[in-house]
C-alpha cells in the first residue's frame, strides 16, 4: 500500500458521512489530494477538510447538489485549476427512499434516480473528457447488491443502482482506449446511517442472508475502492466488485 496515490487529485461525491468520508480519508492517506462535495453536512465537511489536511495532502470542499450539472462541471473545473489534474471520481452520493412499489411516489422515485444514477453521469461527464485528453484517469462508482439481485421496497434504488452498472460498463469500453478505467463495487449491507434508518426486522433478515455473518464495516470497502484508483489496478476496467460478504453471490 504506501503512498501509492501520492501526488494524485482525486474527486469523492458524498464525503461527509460513511463510505464517502471512509474513502476520502484512506485516499488522503495513501498521498493523494481530495477534492469533495456534500449536500446539507457543512460542520461535518468543516471537519473532514481539517481531518485530511493533518495527513499532509490537499482538501477541497464544495457544497454541490450531485443533481445540479451546472454547479458540477464548475466544481470540476476548480479542481483541474487547483489540483493540475483530475486522475479519480469516486460517485459515491447516494440515498434511500425505500417503500413498496405501490406506495411509491414520482417523487420518491425521481429523487432517487437524480441523486444516485443523474449525479455519476454529471460528475462523470464534467470529467471525463480531461482524463481521456490526459490519457489516464479512474472512476469508481459505488453501487449496491440491491442492483445486481433486487430488494423488495427498492424498486427506485434497485434501478438506479442497476443503471450504474450499466453506465459503468458502457463508458468502460469506451474510453478503455484512451486510458481510462471505469469499475464499480456493488456494496452490501455496511454500518452507516443509511443502514441505521433501516427497521430492526429488516435488520436481523438480512443478517441472515449474509453467509460472513455480520455487517460490513466503511474499512472493509475503503482498502478495494483505494485499489482501483491506483495504478496497482491497471488493467482493471468495467469491473463489478462485490463487497458483501457474500450477500449477492
Ligand atoms: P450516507 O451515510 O447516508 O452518506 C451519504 C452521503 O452522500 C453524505 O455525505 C451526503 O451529504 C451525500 N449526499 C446525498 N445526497 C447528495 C446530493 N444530492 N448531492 C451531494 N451529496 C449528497 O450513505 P452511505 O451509506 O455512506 O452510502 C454511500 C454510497 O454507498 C451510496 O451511493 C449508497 O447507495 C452506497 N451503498 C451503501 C450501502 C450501505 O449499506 N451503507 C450499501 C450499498 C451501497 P450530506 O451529509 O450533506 O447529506
Amino acid at each position: 500500500m504506501g503512498k501509492d496515490l501520492e501526488g494524485k487529485g482525486i474527486i469523492v461525491t458524498g464525503a461527509t458521512r460513511g463510505i464517502g468520508r471512509g474513502i476520502a480519508l484512506e485516499v488522503a492517506r495513501r498521498g493523494g489530494n481530495v477534492a469533495f462535495n456534500y449536500l446539507k453536512s457543512e460542520q461535518q465537511a468543516a471537519e473532514l477538510k481539517a481531518e485530511i489536511e493533518k495527513l499532509g495532502v490537499k482538501a477541497l470542499p464544495y457544497q454541490v447538489d450531485v443533481g445540479d450539472l451546472k454547479a458540477v462541471r464548475e466544481m470540476v473545473n476548480a479542481v483541474k485549476k487547483e489540483f493540475g489534474q483530475i486522475d479519480g471520481l469516486v460517485n459515491n452520493a447516494g440515498l434511500t427512499r425505500d417503500k413498496v412499489f405501490v406506495m411509491m411516489t414520482e417523487e420518491d422515485w425521481s429523487e432517487v434516480i437524480r441523486t444516485n444514477l443523474t449525479g455519476p453521469f454529471n460528475f462523470a461527464r464534467a470529467a471525463v473528457f480531461m482524463m481521456m485528453k490526459a490519457k489516464r484517469g479512474s472512476i469508481l462508482n459505488i453501487t449496491s447488491v440491491s442492483g445486481l439481485v433486487g430488494l423488495p421496497g427498492q424498486a427506485n434504488y434497485s434501478a438506479s443502482k442497476a443503471g450504474l452498472i450499466g453506465l459503468t460498463k458502457s463508458l468502460a469500453k469506451e474510453v478503455g482506449r484512451l486510458g481510462v478505467r471505469v469499475n464499480a463495487l456493488a456494496l452490501g449491507f455496511i454500518e452507516t446511517d443509511m443502514t441505521a434508518a433501516l427497521p430492526e426486522e429488516n435488520r436481523t433478515q438480512a443478517l441472515g442472508m449474509i453467509p460472513l455473518g455480520r455487517f460490513g464495516k466503511v474499512e472493509d470497502v475503503t482498502p478495494m475502492a483505494a485499489f482501483l484508483l491506483s495504478d496497482a489496478a491497471s488493467y482493471i476496467t468495467g469491473a463489478v466488485i462485490q463487497v458483501d460478504g457474500g450477500f449477492a453471490m
